[in-house]
């Protein structure tokens, strides 16, 4: 099997996967997106799923993704492609990243808020941004603690250069998805009430997907089951 029919049984099966969990859920396909998550893998595979019919694509490395994406700007030039940050970011990768993403997914402190607001000055187009709220309490997989939120969502949604999104979260890497999925989902709801247009909740990965869109998921992020696994040290 090539390399294109590969990623075109996986791409097919995970539609599936996402269809049938629309439906348990009974919600419209058309709330649920499919961000692909091309960490570690080449812009030969990015190109491929962009033939496929994919346009949104998710990094959680500047170095990794900067060159990815001036790559496959040559590879397939008139693609309209959509980058998006979702992995832990620094503050002093702020300006790096907001050359190549049209989203961030992974705010998640006021500084970091801060410097991309700066960032995006430099930009045509605002800055889409999710703050990334942690549901594990695990510093090491990001994420602000929901005592903050509160303050972090202001800060976003006053910033001249970026646009308040909506809300983005990680299962803990132990223990039932269900519960912190349901926490993140009354975070999501509260942030609508009072920023009507940040609607987004990007919840749900390969392995959780359809607890996540049982629970109001607009965006599953999705890596391994659609590209296959990742050397285990940059997962
Ligand atoms: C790698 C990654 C994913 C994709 O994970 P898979 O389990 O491979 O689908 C999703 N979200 C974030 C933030 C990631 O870093």
């Amino acid at each position: 099997m090539s390399r294109r029919e590969e990623l075109a049984a996986a791409l097919t099966a995970l539609r599936q996967r996402i269809c049938d969990a629309c439906a348990a859920a009974e919600r419209p396909e058309s709330e649920v997106r499919l961000l692909a998550v091309t960490k570690t893998f080449p812009a030969a595979d990015v190109g491929l799923l962009v033939d496929l019919g994919l346009a949104e694509f998710g990094e959680s490395r500047d170095q990794e993704a900067a060159p990815k994406a001036a790559e496959l700007a040559e590879l397939r030039p008139a693609a309209r492609i959509r980058w998006e940050m979702v992995g832990r970011l620094q503050r002093n990768k702020a300006r790096s990243v907001a050359r190549w993403a049209d989203v961030v997914q992974s705010v998640d402190s006021l500084r970091l808020a801060d410097a991309l607001a700066r960032a995006a000055c430099e930009r045509r187009v605002p800055l889409r941004v999710l703050v990334q709220a942690s549901l594990d309490g695990d510093p090491g997989r990001g994420g602000c603690p929901p005592v903050e939120l509160d303050a972090l969502v202001e800060r976003v949604a006053a910033a001249d250069g970026l646009v308040l999104a909506g809300v983005m979260g990680l299962a803990p890497l132990w223990g039932e998805p269900a519960p912190a999925f349901e926490v993140l989902a009354r975070m999501a709801e509260r942030l609508r009430r009072d920023h009507p247009d940040a609607v987004e909740l990007s919840a749900g990965m390969s392995g959780d997907l359809e607890i996540a869109i049982a629970h109001g998921s607009t965006c599953v992020r999705v890596g391994t089951a659609l590209l296959g696994g990742r050397p285990l040290a940059s997962s």
